[in-house]
């Protein structure tokens, strides 16, 4: 569909208005070779202007819906290494392994990025299955340990495909490490990095992080480490933007009427020492 000069021209025309990041859904192209085309031409705009790119990518069950091995292909030819992100690539969970075996490090060289949506993913994945029923989210522990990027994305928040976010990016850690069944600690941790760090990595975002000199924008939370915030969906004490507190939350405290038993319930945990 992107053929058409007219198509081409409107899209070229949108990234000149200000748009950042160049976008497509090969899947949805009518063929499968379409499909490639559709990649092969969005990464040469992106490298034409200079932008980064997120492909909506892969969003299907279907083993054979291998775009992403695509955008890893044109990333590396076009000299796009980190500035490239698949986003769902739900077809990999369905794979053959041994094509899989090939394509994580095809990732891995071409400096691509993931980002599973694991909401959206175990909502729709898998409709079609009767049982048993595949998860259907991509490979996030396998990739993660093959050194690619791996962040967690919320995608819709509330529309006919999922009605029931709340732009709550510790839900979307604790989803996500519950479908990889990521519950060793450091893969818990690698779930609440995935909605933090890694994102702003992928992202290129500068100023990101907690040192002197940059960017004050922040959420603090009532919890005493990253596993606990995940395992809490801790309340959102307060919110800083550039360094002003746009929105505060009172801190989340339970009263108990039981004899014998503490007047409140807080739970967080006190540190191990
Ligand atoms: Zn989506």
């Amino acid at each position: 569909m992107l053929r058409s000069p007219g198509a081409l021209h409107n899209l070229k025309r949108a990234l000149s208005m200000g748009v950042d990041v160049v976008g497509g859904i090969p899947h949805f192209e009518r063929t499968m070779a379409d499909g490639a085309e559709s990649v092969r031409i969005l990464c040469e705009i992106a490298a034409d202007l200079g932008k980064r790119v997120d492909m909506h990518c892969d969003e299907t069950d279907d083993p054979m819906s291998r775009h992403v091995e695509t955008l890893a292909c044109q990333t590396q030819r076009l000299g796009l290494q980190g500035r490239v992100a698949g986003s769902h690539l739900t077809s990999m969970h369905s794979m053959d392994n041994y094509y899989v075996s090939k394509l994580i490090p095809l990732l891995r060289e071409a400096g691509v990025a993931a980002i599973a949506n694991p909401l959206i993913n175990i909502t729709l994945q898998g409709r079609h299955d009767t049982y048993p029923k595949r998860r259907g989210m991509t490979r996030v522990p396998e990739l993660i340990a093959a050194g690619v990027p791996v962040a967690f994305g919320h995608d819709c928040v509330m529309d006919p495909w999922y009605p029931l976010g709340s732009g709550d990016m510790l839900e979307v850690a604790a989803m996500g490490l519950h479908v990889a069944q990521m519950t060793g600690r450091e893969a818990m941790r690698a779930c609440f990095d995935a909605v933090t760090s890694t994102p702003a990595t992928i992202l290129g975002l500068d100023g990101y992080g907690l040192a002197p000199g940059c960017r004050a924008d922040l959420v603090l939370l009532q919890a005493r480490d990253p596993v606990e915030a995940v395992r809490l969906r801790a309340t959102r004490l307060a919110v800083v933007r550039a360094g002003r507190v746009v929105a505060t939350s009172p801190p989340a405290q339970a009263t108990l009427d039981l004899p014998g038993r503490p007047a409140a319930v807080d739970w967080t945990l006190p540190r191990p020492s």
